[in-house]
């Protein structure tokens, strides 16, 4: 058995799927020798596809951000004219009669072992121009239905190095049981979007992939982080009993969707959604939430074909505001940078990407592609009850700049007579310490907050959220996380304005016990932890939140608030421990 981090819950037994560097999962298989002409067709007409696009977004980042940032996409249209790396790929095909995809990425895998042995900062930047370009065919391929292989006979459980965000943004629930990686901790953008999905998912295996082959049985149970390959039939067939008993447990909770979450003295606490798109709306509508309490536009982004331009986002803001029924969504403003790479906004490789040139940071650097966004926002505002959210502020001069942006888009909308949202409440994040500690002076300008504790636990303990070995550091359990919410949102209370949570733990079944004591009644968290949290709420009486509140707040250790936890919430729902990870 082996143990790693519990990214998401849930219990699969399945086989094994390696997929290595992952780009988009693909089953590989071998063609006949009258398959590999139609193959080499599909990879013509993908290349073409792939250079028309390359084409526009061109145009539109050279118009829209500045020509600087548009020679990123001239390399990339040079690179896929490469006459080496058409001829490798075209070889493979036609010699070893793999399908076009799998050839791309062996021959992607060839280029990453080559460039390896250097250290060359310039080799690891074709690497990412090589990673992009291949990954955009290999996606329009997977479009290109012609000829289709067949998708996998039975969910597989994915074994890869990595997880990319934008990866996971396509991955498909119906065919993947299980996510393993070797890198990657539970706040990780993948991680969440692996639990938006409800698909199980442990990290941090290092070695994994040199160990597991396709085809090998894992069982995997994502609420401890434990892993076991090729189980034996006893330790198998526990967990496919396992597997079973969450299922239904998991049904159970389901059915109270429409129940009002209350807890057993009257109080009311609002279950909002983390959605990355319209389907994670849809499902946060299943799962019970009662609106969007924060939409991570950046997604969009990350997986459209081209630079999404104002109409784009327009329609995208528009899709998720019609999959929420009560039409309540907060937008928030892009977040790339980090981990969330994009390579049209001129980001260079940074020594300490978190906290650099990131989120709030880069959107206030390109004035017109921001502008964009808000008016898409503002935009949007017409058919929905929409706010507004800025993520990762760390001073009050920022908020000052943003609300005359935001002011001047809407003067701009108003002069050219388009039609827009007219007072949407604006909101701000709070994940770096500094804003926190200042929380009072920021409250004065905006309308509400949102606690993005993801970030702030990383940045108020200096230990990256995606580093599976700082991950004991990133713990929501952590004394100072938790006396810093008390202070944020103490004082929201004090001055009435709005505060969420909205960071992963705002799903954790423990941390909600705490949280609501410290007097939070706003929670966003991912769709598939919404039936579990309500459930816990209408089983604790306030009091019995405020007496647990006090009482973490005066201990010193993690160690020790995690125990105090564990032991109150199974007092108060015994099963919990059947859908709770248990770290
Ligand atoms: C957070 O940091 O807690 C948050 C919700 O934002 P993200 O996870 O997208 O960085
Ligand atoms: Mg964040």
């Amino acid at each position: 058995m082996k143990k790693g981090v519990p990214v998401s819950p849930g219990v699969a037994v399945a086989l094994a799927h390696c997929v290595g560097e992952v780009l988009t999962h693909h089953e590989p298989y071998t063609l006949d020798s009258a398959g590999t002409s139609g193959e080499l067709g599909r990879l013509e007409r993908a290349l073409a596809a792939v250079a028309r696009e390359l084409d526009d977004t061109i145009t539109r980042v050279s118009k829209q951000i500045g020509e600087e940032e548009a020679a990123i996409f001239r390399a990339h249209r040079q690179l896929l004219r490469d006459p080496s790396l058409h001829s490798k790929v075209m070889e493979r095909i036609r010699e070893h009669r793999v399908d076009a995809a799998s050839a791309l990425q062996q021959t992607l895998q060839e280029y990453v072992n080559l460039f390896r042995r250097f250290e060359d900062s310039y080799f690891h930047d074709r690497l990412t121009d090589l990673r992009d370009v291949i990954g955009r065919v290999v996606a329009r391929l997977a479009q290109d239905s012609t000829q289709q292989p067949p998708r996998f006979k039975e969910p597989v459980i994915l074994v890869a190095s990595e997880v990319l965000p934008s990866a996971a943004a396509m991955i498909d629930k119906r065919w993947v049981a299980g996510i393993l990686t070797e890198a990657g901790a539970a706040t990780g953008h993948a991680a969440i979007l692996a639990r938006a999905l409800g698909i199980p998912a442990v990290s941090g295996l290092r070695g994994l992939l040199r160990e597991v082959k396709d085809g090998d049985v894992i069982a995997i149970d994502g609420r401890e982080g434990h892993v076991y390959l090729n189980p034996g039939p006893e330790v198998e067939a526990a967990y496919r009993k396992l597997q079973r008993e969450y299922a239904a447990e998991y049904g159970r909770l389901f059915e109270n969707r429409d129940v009002e979450a209350i807890s057993p003295d009257g109080t009311r606490v609002e279950l909002l959604a983390n959605v990355s798109g319209p389907a994670d709306a849809r499902m946060a509508t299943a799962a019970g939430a009662v609106g969007v309490g924060l939409y991570r536009t950046e997604y969009l982004f990350l997986t459209h074909p081209t630079v999404p331009d104002e109409e784009d986002q327009l329609a995208a803001y528009r899709d998720v505001i019609e999959a929420t029924p009560s039409k309540r969504v907060t937008i928030r403003t892009l977040d790339l940078g980090g981990d969330k790479q994009v390579p049209y906004l001129g980001v260079r490789r940074e020594a300490n990407p978190f906290m650099g040139f990131r989120s709030i940071r880069l959107s206030s650097a390109h004035p017109e592609f921001f502008q964009a966004q808000l008016r898409a926002i503002l935009r949007a505002g017409l058919v929905g009850e929409v706010s507004v959210m800025f993520p990762m502020i760390s001073l009050l001069e920022e908020v000052h700049r943003i609300k005359k942006v935001v002011q001047r888009t809407r003067l701009a909308l108003e002069r050219a007579g388009v039609a827009h949202g007219s007072k949407l409440p604006l909101g701000i994040m709070i994940e770096v310490p500094g804003a926190a500690l200042c929380i009072d002076e920021l409250l004065d300008e905006v309308d509400f907050v949102s606690i993005g504790s993801n970030d702030l636990v990383q940045y108020l303990m200096a230990a990256d959220r995606d580093n599976p070995q700082v991950a004991h550091l990133c713990e929501p359990f952590n004394p100072a996380l938790l006396r810093l919410l008390s202070h944020v949102i103490r004082s929201c209370n004090r001055r009435g304005k709005p505060v969420t949570l909205c960071g992963e733990m705002a799903g954790w079944p423990r941390c909600f016990l705490p949280l609501f004591g410290m007097g939070l009644r706003r929670l966003s968290m991912s769709p598939a932890a919404v039936p579990t949290i309500k459930e816990i709420i209408r089983r604790t009486p306030l009091a019995v939140a405020e007496q647990i509140a006090n009482k973490v707040l005066e201990m010193k250790t993690t160690g020790e608030i995690r125990g105090y936890l564990t032991k109150r919430i199974q007092d108060i729902w015994p099963n919990v421990t059947l859908m709770d990870m248990r770290r």
